[in-house]
């Protein structure tokens, strides 16, 4: 049996919106981070093909999409509402950071349905709004210009979100990590080693009356960058194009030597 997903139990909840092309936008947002749950409370316009043209492939998110006529019908059956506000209010608690909303949501989640509420584009959440909501988050900007599009908005909260729920998924995507990622032998790197070894005691780079730890630190810094095949293969080439330089090289200017 399959673990439940994190993420089926957030909902995001969109309050008066203006344009039918942040819906779809929104949609896709969210659909990029795993979320579906979309719930729109009085929408200007929907449905709309505008809608459906930004959502692009998170058309499905905006077909389901629940249309409701208050917010309170939409946030009734949470455990923990988040209102979004790019707004400082003077009354109230200080606004949570996206990733710290997050954090809690997932939590909640666990016993809860948990919404994150948006405002309209014109006038953000009305206080009335506010009001319904058990915490605020805001997402730090810059102070002179602080509030994002909506649908960015959407994919920011959405983006945390995922990264809290699957906390190891950043590394995973690194390339490190992906299957046509080919790790070289350990004898591999070994004969890289000798042969690099090889080409500087034949520069004099290597002095071989005072060696010091060279190799060790070359061995340190190549281990670190992990080359796969076949970067090895290209840093051979490289070592080899020393010992047998091709016809093709073009020798180096006097002003260049030593440079
Ligand atoms: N003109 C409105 C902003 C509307 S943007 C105002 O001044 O409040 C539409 C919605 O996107 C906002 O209601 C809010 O939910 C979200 N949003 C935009 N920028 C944000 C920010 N910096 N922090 C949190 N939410 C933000």
């Amino acid at each position: 049996m399959s673990l439940p997903d994190p993420l089926s139990r957030i909902r995001i909840v969109l309050v008066s919106t203006q344009h039918p092309g942040n819906i779809g936008a929104s949609a896709r947002a969210m659909l990029t981070m795993g979320l579906t749950e979309l719930v729109l409370v009085k929408p200007d316009r929907f449905p709309h093909p505008q809608a459906r043209a930004t959502a692009t492939h998170a058309l499905d998110v905006v077909e389901r999409a629940r249309v409701v006529a208050s917010l309170d019908e939409a946030v009734a059956d949470c455990g923990w509402v988040v209102g979004l506000s790019a707004r400082v209010r003077t009354l109230g608690d200080e606004p949570l950071r996206p990733w710290q909303a997050a954090e809690r949501a997932l939590a909640v989640a666990q016993e809860a349905p948990v919404a994150f509420v948006f405002g309209c584009e014109r006038t953000g959440l009305l206080n009335e709004e506010i009001e319904r909501c058990h915490a605020t988050a805001l997402i730090p900007a810059n102070p002179q210009f602080s509030s994002l599009n909506l649908s960015q908005a959407v994919q920011i909260v959405a983006y945390e979100l995922r990264r809290a729920a699957f906390p190891g998924q950043v590394e995973v995507a690194s390339k490190k990590k992906h299957p046509w990622f080919a790790p070289p032998a350990a004898e591999d790197m070994e004969r890289f080693y000798e042969h690099l070894e090889r080409i500087l005691l034949s520069t004099g780079f290597l002095d071989p009356a005072n060696p010091r730890v060279l190799m060790r630190r070359l061995r340190t810094y190549f281990n670190r960058s992990a080359p796969d095949r076949n970067e090895l293969n290209i840093l051979r080439g490289i070592l080899t194009s020393f010992e047998r330089p091709k016809n093709r090289r073009i020798p180096l200017a006097p002003e260049d030597e030593g440079r």
